[in-house]
């Protein structure tokens, strides 16, 4: 067998006589096959033929997963929000994955209207509550609007004394900002 081959799950990885079965890859019939997508390798000492997972699949969502979206609908009562990743999976990205946040989910104290706290293009950092119905929550402290764009000109607007000022043409606006407003960390 060579290294570093790429297999999908059920290809052959090598021979039963030369090799033991290793991680992620199991024997029958006198062959090993691979159990996962990834790379083969082969530990010299033992013999043992194993792979390496590679997968570019989205990771499940869970209840009490934290994930970073953008915001591409605004009702009265609901933000929409097309989520991109979640933490700790940055490098492989949701795709057409869209989740909801009620008015009541926001924050802790009462919203009137929402479009005070979110606006078109926010960049949001949420807790799944709901991954059925894929609904969030940004009541947390750390949770909210971590990056958005001045309503006026478009350019992306910097914290000043608990509000965000646009530094181009001085316009003002309100987010429910997340304590990593701005920090570009999650
Ligand atoms: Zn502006």
């Amino acid at each position: 067998m060579t290294q570093d081959c790429f297999v999908l799950p059920g290809d052959v990885v090598g021979s039963s006589e030369e090799f033991v079965p290793g991680d992620y890859t199991y024997a029958k019939g006198g062959l090993i096959f691979a159990s996962t997508t990834g790379l083969t390798k082969v530990d010299s000492k033992t013999r043992a033929a194993y792979v390496i997972p590679k997968t570019n699949a989205p990771p499940k969502l869970s209840h009490g997963d934290i994930v970073v979206g953008e915001v591409i609908d605004l009702k009265d009562s609901l933000v929409i929000v097309s989520l991109a990743f979640k933490k700790g999976y940055e490098s492989r990205p949701l795709s057409d994955e869209e989740a909801t946040i009620h008015i009541s989910n926001v924050r802790n104290s009462y919203v009137k209207d929402l479009r005070h706290l979110f606006s078109l293009r926010d960049i949001i950092k949420a807790k799944i509550i709901d991954e059925r119905q894929m609904r969030l929550s940004t009541s947390d402290e750390d949770l909210g609007v971590i990056k958005a764009y001045c309503n006026r000109c478009l350019t992306g607007l910097v914290r000043k004394d608990g509000k965000l000022a646009c530094p181009n043409c001085g316009n003002n606006e309100t987010r429910k900002m997340s304590s990593a407003y701005g920090l570009g960390v999650v």
